[in-house]
């Protein structure tokens, strides 16, 4: 496979999510901060287990690397790393996403930690983009507009977009109407989160407020109108498989009901979300789709290019 196909590419990759043990290693010697001695608690620290089992046992193997990029030499660093590793794996280019307000709690403002992360693919010379995630949240509105006024500051610079991240069945898309609002009044496109924990309405939602791609958005296949919505706006999801197993989306890839969107025209892209949380990256997921729906290589090349006419970067 990953002879097969070339530039390859990922849309939906978070930085934390995707910490390698490896990496983590190396941001525990620089930090100070402890991890788990043997890989193989270090590998589970990180990875969730396999299989459904819960929503928060999985955001709960985000708090390790969290905890470990609070300084800017440990996100420049994460980046870094996670650059190279996403060369080495054959990709060509990635949009790489992270939250700064979660990477501001020993003393970083957004800014410091956007710079650091920018400095670290440049360090890496390899072609990424870094998508900037407001956080669903009710006490966090204020660091919300910083977000999207610092993507608009930094566009064009390492920065190609904002996002919505975090829980949404607890935090409805539409409470962020306003500050997606300011991003369209300031020109900064932005994907958003729907339809993973909750249905398509939150789908329908993210696009009445603008955005250009939908993260996930695989509910949106419960919904007819939903569905023709997408295909009429030609707004791509970004589909993360292995995610949406240990979420509890669906019990297996092929129980999604991914072909059914790509019949009623919907742009589909495919990738990893998390490649340390999920264990997983962008060759084993498009292996996973191919064997779950029997698909060829021609349909697989399409995804890819999908992923790049649909990048907020083109080639
Ligand atoms: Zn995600």
């Amino acid at each position: 496979m990953n002879s097969k196909f070339k530039n390859l590419i990922e849309l939906h990759l978070h930085i934390d999510g995707s910490v390698s043990p490896a990496s983590a290693r190396k941001l525990s010697q620089l930090s100070g901060i402890p991890v788990p001695e043997k890989d193989e608690d270090l590998k589970n620290a990180l990875m969730c287990p396999p299989g459904c089992r819960s929503l928060n046992e999985y955001l709960s193997r985000f708090d390790l690397p969290c905890s470990l990029m609070q300084t800017q030499k440990c996100i420049e660093s994460a980046v870094e790393t996670l650059c190279l590793e996403l060369k080495q794996l054959g990709l060509s280019y990635a949009e790489l996403r992270f939250a700064p307000q979660k990477h501001c709690e020993k003393g970083l403002v957004q800014e410091d930690v956007i710079e650091a992360a920018s400095s670290g693919i440049k360090n890496s010379h390899f072609n990424a983009s870094l998508i900037l995630c407001c956080m669903r949240g009710d006490k966090n509105r204020a660091q919300n507009i910083r977000t999207v006024e610092l993507t608009k500051k930094y566009l064009g610079k390492n920065v190609c977009a904002c996002d919505l991240a975090g829980a949404e069945a607890l935090f409805p898309t539409q409470n962020f109407a306003d500050v997606f609002a300011l991003a369209r009044k300031l020109e900064v496109p932005f994907t958003i989160h729907a339809g993973e924990a909750c249905g398509p309405e939150s789908v329908a939602a993210a696009v009445e407020m603008g955005a250009s791609r939908i993260g996930h958005g695989i509910n949106a296949a419960r919904d007819e109108k939903v569905m023709e919505l997408l295909a009429k706006k030609k707004i791509p999801v970004e589909w993360c498989p292995t995610s949406n197993i240990n979420t509890c989306v669906a019990p297996s890839v092929k129980e999604m009901p991914v072909p059914k969107l790509m019949r009623s025209g919907i742009i589909v892209t495919v990738n990893s979300d998390n490649m340390s949380v999920s264990n997983t990256n962008i060759i084993h997921e498009l292996q996973a789709a191919k064997e779950a729906f029997g698909w060829d290589d021609k349909t697989i090349e399409q995804l890819l290019q999908n992923a790049r006419d649909c990048a907020f970067v083109r080639g």
